[in-house]
């Protein structure tokens, strides 16, 4: 009886899975593995809000193989040493894992490929599973990758995807695989109190109704704060409850404005990885380095993570951060701007904090977008600052959502809660929020000379 390993990694699903698919074809058992790795635990990204939802996806992934005559295997460890224990047990001929993008991936590929091959097994690792295209698919002629977001759209959105796969239907397993021992959700502690539940059953629940209500009016409405109409598929496209590619086939059957401006962000999704695989250190170094000699201000910076800056729209985003372990595209910019451009503290900072509490929080996706928001990423305008106020007004006119997250400002109405500095004294008085951490003229003025435009 020939065996494969299915090793799951960011790929947490039965829907369109071209790694299971991969050991199904290949073997006539599979065992279905995913590995608590402790290597992840190590390098500070097993945090609880992150755990909590994986061990939603580990119990759901093992109830949709139970449901077709298998089982998840689970182990704990190094991821190497683990999976050659298990091919080993089981006499597996094949290891099927997905292809991933950061430096840490593809030294898991590496170490491996190599310890298999010395135990006369073959790993093999399949593109396009947690993307829709596979890094280095494509490149402008003579470079690696691309550095600029629109041309590598248009290059992307020009090329098909493949086609998503069905759910296999059994999933045959070794027959003495026993139930796995899985983590609950309810033991991690230090979770959000809002955090969504993962899963693929929630997965796919969550992307049919939101593409069904919400997809058309996603051009008009994305950046709405109060509206809250983005699709919050972040952390199913994270984990790998939901396939991305499936994901675009389903949008792009929709052709109007909402669809297309959705399968544009996927797009930036790949963009990044594609960035990041080209370039491993951008999780930690400036892609393009501004000069910048960041300020070191301990105490501002936590202002800014507590939600206590005294400008009511960032505030209430990083408490929404805190209680949901999420926030919206347009909230992540304006925090990261204020952090990094306003403050002028190391962009960094911010991007640690926020890979401690977003439960979509990945090395690609945060730490570009930190550095595209902080002007030493792929931004073509790398110097351009946003306006905390203004950007309120633009995007939260009546400021429901300052009020929803900023119970203490609930007495202010309409706009006016965006500038309570400019209420009469004795009225500020009567509210219990902090005056702005610093003038914005001043910020800009300093942000200016920093980058010697003044
Ligand atoms: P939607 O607006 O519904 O978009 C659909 C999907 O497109 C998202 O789920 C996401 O997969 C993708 N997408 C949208 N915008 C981007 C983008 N700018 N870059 C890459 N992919 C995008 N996204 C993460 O998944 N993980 C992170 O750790 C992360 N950190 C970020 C940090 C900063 C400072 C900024 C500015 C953005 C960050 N993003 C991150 C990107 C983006 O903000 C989130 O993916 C998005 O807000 C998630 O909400 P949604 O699913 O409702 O998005």
């Amino acid at each position: 009886m020939s065996v494969a390993v299915c090793l799951f990694t960011a790929d947490l699903r039965l829907h369109d899975n071209p790694v299971l698919r991969a050991a199904l074809r290949g073997a006539e058992r599979v065992v279905p593995l995913f590995v608590l790795d402790e290597g992840v635990r190590a390098a500070g990204f097993d945090a609880p809000n992150r755990r909590a939802f994986l061990a939603d996806c580990l119990a759901g992934l093992d109830a949709g193989l139970r449901e077709r005559g298998g089982r998840l295997v689970l182990r704990s460890g190094g991821v190497v040493a683990e999976v050659c224990a298990v091919a080993d047990r089981y006499g597996a001929r094949e290891v099927h894992v997905a292809a991933g993008s950061s430096a840490y991936a593809q030294r898991r590929e590496e170490r491996l490929g190599a310890a298999l091959a010395r135990r006369g097994r073959t790993l093999r690792v399949h593109d396009a599973v947690v993307t829709v295209a596979p890094p280095g698919a494509h490149v402008p002629q003579g470079k690696d990758h691309f550095a600029v977001f629109t041309p590598y759209f248009w290059r992307w959105h020009g090329t098909a995807a493949r086609k998503p796969l069905a759910a296999p239907r059994s999933v045959p397993v070794p027959e003495d695989i026993g139930a796995p021992d899985l983590p609950r959700r309810a033991g991690v502690a230090g979770v959000s109190p809002g955090l969504a539940t993962g899963g693929e059953h929630e997965a796919r629940r969550h992307v049919t109704s939101w593409l069904r209500t919400s997809l058309d009016a996603y051009a008009d409405r994305n950046s709405d704060l109060a509206a809250d109409a983005t699709s919050r598929l972040s952390p199913h496209l994270h984990f790998g409850t939901l396939s991305a590619t499936e994901l675009v086939h389903r949008a792009g059957r929709r052709a109007n404005p909402g669809a297309e401006a959705f399968v544009r962000q996927l797009a930036w999704r790949d963009f990044h990885q594609q960035v990041l695989a080209a370039r491993p250190q951008a999780a930690h170094s400036d892609y393009r380095p501004r000069l910048d000699r960041w300020r070191h201000d301990d105490a501002e910076a936590q202002a800014w993570r507590d939600g206590l800056t005294g400008y009511p729209v960032i505030d209430a985003a990083m408490r929404q951060l805190r209680h949901e372990g999420w926030m919206p595209g347009r909230a992540r910019m304006l925090t990261a701007s204020f952090l990094t451009k306003t403050l002028y503290l190391d962009w960094r900072v911010g991007a640690r904090h926020f890979l401690d509490l977003l439960v979509d929080g990945d090395v690609a996706n945060n730490q570009l977008n930190w550095q595209w928001t902080a002007g030493t990423g792929t931004d073509t305008r790398p110097n351009r600052v946003l306006n905390p106020t203004v950007q309120a007004r633009r995007h939260d006119p009546r400021g429901d959502y300052v009020r929803r997250w900023l119970p203490e400002l609930a007495g202010l109405e309409g706009a006016a809660v965006h500038e309570p500095w400019k209420l009469p004294p004795r009225e500020r008085a009567r509210y219990d929020y902090p005056a702005p951490l610093v003038e914005l003229p001043a910020a800009l003025a300093r942000f200016t000379r920093a980058r010697g435009l003044a």
